[in-house]
């Protein structure tokens, strides 16, 4: 990326609205910084999305297609563990669309959206998949309430406008529909105590660094909340999330 720094976008938190970071450190020339009002950790200024997501190409997701069986097994296990059946399921950056395979054959009219062509196109032509769609998910006006069961794995991290991103989750979401979350977890006992350490901290791909407390507040500004945290030996933050119920608002 050949922009300079007068190019970057400086953003406001999207989980508090606050205005005031402490800087952590830089990383390939990003400054990583914590919100002070909330602790959510975040790339501040970053550079233009345009330039990010001209960095999603199909080297991206070679890595994807290269395993494709321990892929498969980890998708089944993932449509497993949200113990629905049937209706329709959405995964939402699907890549080459192992989950929609995995909820497909567990009898869900399943659905992806991935804004990197190279793993839509190994989807349809080697997985036999059909509902399938390249570009972002504010890209496909889906009607309202259309699916049983959202899921977003590792997609969170990198969305460039977070409450755009849920707030279109929120909407998509069927009465008594479940939302499946997995992001890295700022909170988990194994993130290194120096932070810039961490493996999971990418320079222009995860904008945000999400505990559950963080992850929890921008949720609830949609109407949403988290339903179950599982257990994770690896540093993920994985979140069954459903819809705030009258009385569990405010
Ligand atoms: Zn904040």
């Amino acid at each position: 990326m050949s922009l300079t720094r007068a190019d970057w976008e400086r953003i406001a938190c999207p989980v508090c609205d606050g205005e005031a970071f402490t800087h952590l450190f830089d990383k390939g020339g990003e400054p990583f910084v914590r919100c002070t009002g909330c602790g959510l950790v975040l790339i501040n200024p970053r550079p233009p999305y345009a330039a990010i997501r001209a960095g999603y190409d199909s080297a991206y997701s070679a890595g994807y297609t290269r395993k494709a069986q321990s892929k498969v097994i980890r998708a089944r296990k993932r449509v497993a563990r949200v113990g629905r059946a049937g209706g329709r399921w959405l995964d939402v950056g699907c890549s080459a669309g192992f989950v929609v395979k995995a909820a497909t054959e567990a009898g869900f009219e399943a659905w992806g959206v991935d804004i990197e062509a190279g793993g839509i196109a190994y989807g349809e032509n080697e997985l036999g998949l059909s509902r399938l769609a390249c570009g972002t998910l504010e890209e496909q006006h889906y009607p309202d309430g259309h699916f049983d069961v959202i899921s977003a794995y590792d997609v969170i991290e990198h969305v460039p406008d977070l409450n755009r991103f849920v707030a279109e989750l929120a909407r998509l979401l069927a009465p008594g529909g479940v939302i499946d979350i997995g992001t890295p977890d700022l909170g988990h006992w194994r993130v290194p105590r120096a932070l810039s350490d961490w493996q999971e901290l990418k320079p222009s791909e995860h904008l945000y660094y999400f505990d559950r407390a963080t992850l929890a507040r921008l949720l609830a500004r949609h109407g949403l909340r988290i339903k179950h945290k599982r257990f994770a030996l690896k540093p993920g933050l994985k979140v069954l999330v459903e819809r705030q119920t009258s009385r569990a608002v405010g």
